[in-house]
């Protein structure tokens, strides 16, 4: 069992007021907030560990970049990789996204060529294609949601062809909720000799990962959303594809050498790690994901289903209530529209309450269209949340409902 109120000790945002009235933060699945110990570490980083990293002979230099490389195990044994080596620290999600589109796209695609996203995917997971498929012609094809908020899987089975190439989706949908059957997606395009990334940005708060279990080519996901530090990521490449793919961007730490003549590039994870990294991001990074381990996944899983089993029932007596994401796996994102008031509105409204809700089409632009609708109310939940906030969240809710 969680102690919640211990652990909200730790948050100390969550003491803060918000016009007058306690915070009550439900927009977890943008950005959640951050324990004193992830801050600690970076104060403590800039103000006793600070020497760019690598090749630096003097101590501090080493102890910095001792620092960051631990950050690194200790991020691929979160997710269970093989080797630290599989471990690309990008600036979040979007980037490792990019990296992989732009170096995969480079190295394996050829006109005629398709891949595989769906319809619940964020921005990130659709534009950085389109962007790459223009570039040589390729073809995106999409698995569409069911009412439910379900990938259907029947259509993914006939959207592969002999030129499909590689399949990108989401573990969990950050409108839905939904967490996908990424057994079935990955069996599925291995069946067809097929690749696959799995954008991990909302599930890996949520639950554990082992890509090696999953075997799963490529996985991404970002700090901030994860009790870290905001502008680190991780990109997660089997190490025989990480060999394959030529590097994303040029600069210092990515080569071996460099003349005029001929560049040699670095070896893995170098090669893909351009320039100066985040080194005081990486270890509150490291941090954070400590942070949430002995807290353990399990428990948090279990406790976010709770506040999310509780919040559905609750809304769900509201006179003209639509929830979006009905999957029966689902993670603690509640995504509603009540009657006719207009989702930013209501999200207004709350913010007068100290309740700080995400409204609009949580950039997942096509998916909205799909619901025909522009965006939601969307309230997602961390372990540091309570049933008592969503009564007032209820009550709240009920408020401006009256209003309307
Ligand atoms: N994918 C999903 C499913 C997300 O929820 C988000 C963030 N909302 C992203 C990708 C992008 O993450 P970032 O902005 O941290 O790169």
């Amino acid at each position: 069992m969680l102690d919640i109120q211990s652990i909200r000790e730790d948050f100390p945002i969550l003491q803060n007021q918000v016009h007058g009235k306690p915070l009550i933060y439900f927009d977890n699945a943008a950005t959640t907030q951050k324990p004193r110990s992830v801050v600690e570490r970076i104060e403590n980083g800039y103000y006793n560990v600070n020497a760019n990293i690598h090749r630096g002979v003097h101590f501090l230099s080493q102890a910095a970049t001792e620092a960051h490389e631990e950050a690194r195990k200790i991020v691929q044994r979160f997710i269970h990789a093989r080797s630290s080596n599989e471990i690309i620290f990008t600036r979040g999600t979007t980037e490792a996204i990019n990296l992989v589109a732009s170096s995969f796209t480079d190295e394996c695609l050829c006109e005629g060529d398709e891949i595989i996203i769906s319809e619940m995917e964020h921005h990130s997971n659709i534009v950085p294609w389109q962007i790459q498929a223009a570039r040589k012609g390729v073809t995106i094809k999409v698995i569409p949601v069911t009412e439910t908020g379900e990938l259907c899987l029947e259509s993914y089975r006939n959207l592969f062809s002999e030129k499909t190439r590689l399949v990108s989706v989401t573990h969990m949908s950050n409108v839905l909720g939904t967490v996908n059957p990424v057994r079935e997606l990955i069996d599925m395009a291995h069946a067809h000799d097929v690749p696959v990334l799995l954008d991990g940005a909302q599930a890996v708060p949520h639950m554990q990962v082992d890509v090696q279990e999953l075997d799963v080519e490529f996985y991404v996901f970002s700090a901030h959303k994860i009790y870290g530090p905001t502008g680190i990521g991780v990109l997660y490449g089997k190490e025989e594809w990480l060999d394959r793919l030529p590097p994303y961007q040029g600069g210092g730490e990515m080569i071996a050498t460099v003349s005029f003549e001929k560049t040699t590039f670095n070896e893995l994870p170098f090669k893909f790690e351009a320039g100066t990294p985040d080194y005081i991001g990486s270890t509150a990074f490291a941090e954070a994901i400590q942070y949430v381990e002995r807290l353990g996944l399990d428990q948090i899983a279990a406790y976010e289903h709770e506040l999310l089993t509780y919040a559905t029932e609750r809304i769900s007596t509201f006179d003209g209530v639509r929830i979006f994401g009905q999957a029966p796996q689902k993670g603690a994102v509640l995504s509603f529209l009540i009657g006719d008031i207009h989702h930013y509105d209501m999200g207004m409204l709350l913010d007068r309450l100290g309740i700080a809700v995400r409204t609009g089409h949580h950039c997942a632009q096509p998916l909205m269209k799909e619901l025909g609708i522009e965006g939601t109310v969307r309230a997602s939940f961390s372990f540091y949340n309570t049933k008592e906030e969503i009564d007032h969240f209820i009550e709240g809710l009920d408020r401006v409902v009256k209003m309307f």
